[in-house]
């Protein structure tokens, strides 16, 4: 284990499905899906939404040199946008790996990027980039690590065209990812439940109010009363409601996150910025379940 044992995640961006500029949405943020784990001392990002610019300007200026695992739930473009504009790809001395376990048989993870990168939807291909970036694709329920002490479990997101729910497992803490996914409602998705169990914290696909949802079914997201029920029913003392929808604007944010206290006291609204770690879970055991994450 490295001398550093903390497991942290910053949220780049927590917006779905359009990155927005709005001045009445600037408190929960505007950029699309991009998170920053922090596993002691190794980075691990999860998608590479339009908050990935902002996070790469942030590596860039520390001036160091990065070997980085870069894991996408799917590639809808609101979690690849942000890659053409990764400054840390330019450069020669990094190395990063991307991964997805959405794609195979049908294609694969790097012909769906320079499909991205393709003229006359992008004036430059994948191959401007200088830096050693390796391509991996999954099978989602594949075991996956970063080094050797980062455990990453997969499981199936119930989303068009697939995706991918994460569990990132590091010095006896874990952290669950899981957007893009719809729930049915009255059901707990049952691979889902498998994949939080007892987790430590989950960040879930929360587009929609319960009331908004009966207008959206088909669409590929959920609720962050479904989330709850899943933290609920998995012993998850921390849930955090991410990817909002783009209409929704501070006022919503603010009473969504208001109703959420309300139903599941400690309940957290991502907002760009921010920085979870988990509670230690002694810790977490003794301290009512508002306390069970650590904000900072
Ligand atoms: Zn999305
Ligand atoms: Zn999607």
């Amino acid at each position: 284990m490295s001398k550093n044992s903390n497991l942290q995640v910053r949220f780049w961006g927590v917006r779905g499905s359009i990155s927005i500029s709005d001045p009445n949405s600037v408190r929960y943020g505007g950029n699309t899906s991009c998170l920053e784990v922090q596993c002691g001392d190794r980075k691990l990002i999860f998608d590479a939404g339009s908050g990935l610019r902002y996070l790469g300007n942030e590596m860039m200026a520390s001036g160091k040199t990065f070997d980085t695992d870069i894991f996408l739930t799917h590639t809808h473009y609101d979690h690849i946008c942000g890659i053409p504009f990764f400054k840390p790809f330019f450069l020669p001395q990094n190395k990063f790996r991307i991964w997805a376990g959405h794609l195979l048989p049908d294609t694969d993870l790097r012909s769906v990027l320079s499909a991205l990168m393709t003229s006359p939807l992008f004036p430059v291909p994948l191959e401007i980039f200088r830096s050693k970036i390796e391509f991996h694709d999954f099978l989602v329920g594949d075991d996956l690590s970063s080094g050797a002490e980062v455990v990453v479990r997969t499981a199936s997101l119930n989303h068009p065209d697939g995706a991918t729910g994460y569990r990132i497992e590091y010095g006896g803490q874990s952290i669950c990812y899981l957007t893009d996914t719809e729930h049915v409602a009255g059901e707990l998705d049952p691979i889902i439940l498998q994949l939080i169990d007892s987790a430590d914290m989950v960040i879930y696909d929360s587009m929609y109010t319960e009331e908004e949802y009966k207008n959206c079914v088909g669409w590929g997201h959920s609720t962050w009363e479904a989330g709850a029920d899943l933290c609920d029913a998995a012993g998850v003392p921390q849930f955090v409601i991410f990817h909002h929808d783009p209409d929704h604007d501070d006022d919503f944010m603010d009473k969504i996150a208001e109703d959420a206290e309300n139903r599941r006291p400690g309940t957290v609204v991502a907002r760009e910025g921010m920085v979870l770690r988990p509670a230690r879970r002694e810790a977490a055991l003794q301290l009512p379940q508002r306390n069970a994450a650590v904000a900072v």
